[in-house]
Parts: C-alpha cells; structure tokens; sequence
C-alpha cells in the first residue's frame, strides 16, 4: 500500500497599485506593453526601487500563516532565459525570504483538524506573457515585474482532498486580508503541485514530480489523482526508477492526463546569486505593529458566528466560505433578523437569483436591502411567499422594499375584523365540513385555512387566521 505525498507552491499576485520594482501601473486590461518602463523592461542602467507596499502585505499573510517575519530580507537572481523575462533572470528570495515557518489548520468534515506546515513566503517578480498567434508568438509586458508571494507548503498533504481543503484555505485567507484578487482563472493564485508516493510507514520522501498549469480546484484534485496513479502503477509493474523522475509535468485537461513538460533544473542550474542592485528589504518596526493587525479571519470569523448569531457550524463556514458572502450577511445582521432567516435569503433566495455575470458584489438587491425584506416577514408586513415576489421584483427594478410591497399589493392583513368576517363566511358556506370537524376529522382545519387565504387572496396574515380559525371552530 502507498501513501501520497504532497507540497504545494501558491503565487500569489499581489494587488498592489504599482509593480515591484518600478511604479507602472499593475492593472489588468490595458493595451499591450503600454504598463512598461526602462526598469520593467530590463533596459541597461534602470535600478530597481522596492514597492513598500509589497512588504506590508507580506507581513500581513506572514501574521495570519502564524509566521516568523523576518524583518530584514535579501534578494537574489535566479537566472534564467525566456522570451517573457526581458532581464534573462528573476529577482526573488532564496537564501533568506521575508516570511519563514508557518502554518495553516484544515479542516476536515467529519469536524477533525490538520496542521499543515509553511515553509516560507518569498517576494518575486513575475515575468510577462507570451501570446501564441498562429505561426508567432508575441510578448507583453505589461506584467512584467507584478509583485508575487509564493508560499511553499512542506510536503505535508496526504491526499487530493488535504490538498484542495489547504488551497482553498490559503485562497480564503488572501480575500479576507485582501492582499491579492487570487483569481485562478486570471492566474492571481496560482498551483504549482509536487507528488511523490512511498510505501506505507516508510518516512523518506521519494521522487517527486511537479505539475503546473492547472487553473481550477477542480483539475488540480484530478491532476494529483492521476499521477498518484501514474506512479503506483509504474511501482506495482517494477519500473518505478526506470519511469518516474524528477521533472515538471502538465496537466492536459481534455486528455485527461499529465505529461512531461521539461526535466526539473536544480538550484544549481538557476546559477543563484545576491541580487546586487538592491539593498535588504527592511520591516520596520511601525510597519511591523501596523500591518500585524489584520483583519478576522474565516476561523474566527465562523467561531464567531456561532457563538454570537447561534448558528450551526454548517451555515456559519458556508457563510464565511467567502469573504463577500460574510461581509454580505454581517451588514444584514445589522436590521436586527434571525441568523437563520438571513442565511436562507442570502444563499438561498438571493443566490438563487443572481445569475450569469450577476454576483454577491454586484447584486441589484444589497446587504441592507435583502435584511430590510426579511425584517418585513419576521414583523409580518408579508409572508415568505410573498418576500420571494418582491424579492423578484427588486431584482428588476430600482426601488426600495416598502414601496415594492405596497406597489405590488403584497401587505398581509393582520387586521383582525376583515380576517374575522372571512372566516364567518367561509364557515357558513361549508357547513357539512364544519359538521365533520367538530365530529372529529381534524384534516378538515387545513381546509378551512385554505379557502380563507383564497379568498383573502394570500394577504391574510397566516398566523392569525390559524388563531381566529381555532377559536371560531371550537
Ligand atoms: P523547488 O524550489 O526546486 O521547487 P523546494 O525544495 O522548494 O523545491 O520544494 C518545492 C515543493 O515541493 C515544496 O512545497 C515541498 O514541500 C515539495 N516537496 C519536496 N519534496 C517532495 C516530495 N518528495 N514529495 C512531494 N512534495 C515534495
Ligand atoms: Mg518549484
Ligand atoms: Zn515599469
């Protein structure tokens, strides 16, 4: 029997407004090569100048991963030549990165918990893209020199699932301190997955192969269960040595496997040495008091909820799963709801609804809005069936809750008289049925409910004509 052996390296773009070393712009979508200077282009003579604000964050995720911070830091120069490095090398940090020995805790279903350890969290530069066009390929800078982290897990992940659980923990905790976009599909977060097996009880790491290119949750759970096979497979049929070795893979999503991409270089291939353009990257002590308080975290965030909202552990991670969706309910908590009627119009109702490019940040119904609805069924002014026409209506137009209550003509009578004088009528024109209720055939209640809503057309509070109901028929 095997045993699966992960470790993870995350990039993640950080969302700084200037790029590392220079201060073009970071921002996406602009025309080609438009974001660049003579330091970002690697032109001789243009001298890097730190982004201060790259530090700032670091210490921020260095404090959430429960890190060591190293206050002072160095860079060095990886080399290496690609068309999308105009410098022929990468400024990183290899020898002493600014965050060092963290860790990050999953959490299981069943309720039980893993500590994953961090190795560290460096500083680099990212390298710009090559757009493949037919018979040429061209290059744009416009990245070229985009701040990264890229935290290095231990090889401490035993199956897929530790290893999805860890990412989506990381990727969580990036939104909650905001310190990137970490979109998978635009490449602000993104995997690069080592795998090795070894047999059951052995504790030394065997071969390992790094998959990259893999841009969902979803392919990366499948990349890892692929090549587990892949060397177990070649383990079992004895050719183990002969067919796995150290290299980089990708992963073919419409083939359904990986594949080898290019022989692993070592350390020694990178020809690392200190970066001699720059000076230490200093974390001052301000900056280390100011930006090691960080914002609440999911854990916290969801202990939180339960003990404060009386939720269940269930509702409280779906809501704190993202930081929009707890940020969302927190300022609908504001109108004074229950936790559980706000969590069913939040992820239920209101998600339901939002569709194609339509989501939690752009919603036409906001925080305040949707609290405010539910606010107008717990005070009945309307029932939940009700809520979910002017919930539709909401959707489409811009107009407050009120408004579209009265607009539509959804305000529940909890005027007792009105509700009183349906009941008498429908009572006294079902008089056989009154008979078999009273005889006992207790079915026949709802009945009596049914036809006084009907005729209420809905608007009956069904509250009190459940009481007035019972009071008449005895
Ligand atoms: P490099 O920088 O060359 O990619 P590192 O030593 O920094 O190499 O390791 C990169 C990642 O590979 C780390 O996340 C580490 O935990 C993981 N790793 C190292 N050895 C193994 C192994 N035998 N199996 C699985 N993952 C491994
Ligand atoms: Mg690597
Ligand atoms: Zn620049």
């Amino acid at each position: 029997m095997f045993e699966t052996v992960i470790g993870l390296e995350v990039h993640v773009q950080l969302n700084t407004k200037t790029k590392l070393f220079c201060s073009c712009p970071t921002s996406f979508n602009h025309k080609q090569n438009t974001n660049t200077c003579p330091t970002c282009l690697a032109l001789p003579g243009a001298l890097p100048v730190l982004n201060k604000e790259v530090l700032h964050k670091s210490v921020m995720l260095g404090t959430a991963i429960d890190a060591t911070i190293n206050t002072t830091s160095f860079f060095d120069r990886k080399s290496y030549f690609y068309p999308d490095s105009p410098s022929a090398y990468q400024i990183t940090q290899l020898y002493t990165p600014i965050v060092e020995h963290g860790k990050l805790k999953i959490d299981f279903e069943d309720g039980s918990h893993k500590t994953i350890r961090i190795n560290r969290a460096h500083i680099e530069a990212d390298a710009g893209k090559n757009i493949h066009d037919g018979d040429i390929s061209k290059v744009d800078l416009n990245r070229a020199g985009t701040p990264l982290l890229e935290i290095v897990s231990e090889p401490d992940m035993r199956s897929a699932e530790e290893a999805i659980l860890y990412l989506k923990k990381l990727h969580s905790i990036i939104r909650y301190l905001d310190i990137g976009d970490a979109n998978m599909q635009e490449g602000s977060f993104r995997v690069d997955v080592n795998v090795s097996i070894r047999p059951k009880g052995d504790d030394k790491l065997y071969t390992r192969v790094e998959i990259k290119n893999i841009n969902s949750f979803k392919f990366i759970q499948k990349a890892i269960e692929l090549e587990v096979a892949r060397q177990s497979e070649a383990w079992e049929d004895g050719v183990y040595e002969d067919e796995i070795c150290q290299e980089t893979r990708l992963f073919d999503q419409t083939k359904q496997e990986t594949r080898s991409m290019r022989g692993k270089e070592e350390a020694a291939d990178y020809r690392y040495f200190p970066e001699p353009d720059l000076l230490k990257a200093v974390v001052t002590d301000e900056m280390l008091e100011k930006y090691s308080k960080i914002p609440e975290l999911p854990d916290e965030k969801m202990a939180r909820f339960v003990k404060e909202y009386g939720m269940n552990e269930y509702n409280a991670s779906v809501i704190t799963s993202s930081v929009e969706m707890a940020h969302f309910f927190e300022a609908m908590m504001e109108e004074g709801i229950s936790a559980k009627n706000a969590t069913t119009w939040l992820t239920t109702e209101l998600q339901g609804r939002l569709k194609g490019e339509m989501n939690i940040t752009n919603s036409p119904v906001d925080a305040k809005k949707l609290g405010f609805l539910v606010k107008r069924i717990e005070d009945q002014t309307i029932s939940g069936k009700a809520a979910k026409e002017v919930l539709d209506h909401l959707m489409e137009n811009e107009i407050d809750v009120d408004s579209a209550i009265d607009k539509l003509g959804l305000k529940q009578v909890t005027d007792t008289g009105a509700i009183e004088a349906i009941c008498d009528a429908v009572i006294a024109a079902n008089p056989d049925k009154v008979e078999q209720y009273k005889g006992g055939k207790d079915k026949l209640f709802g009945f009596f409910v049914g036809q006084v809503m009907k005729e209420s057309k809905g608007s009956a509070s069904p509250q009190s004509v459940n009481e007035i109901l019972k009071a008449k028929l005895g």
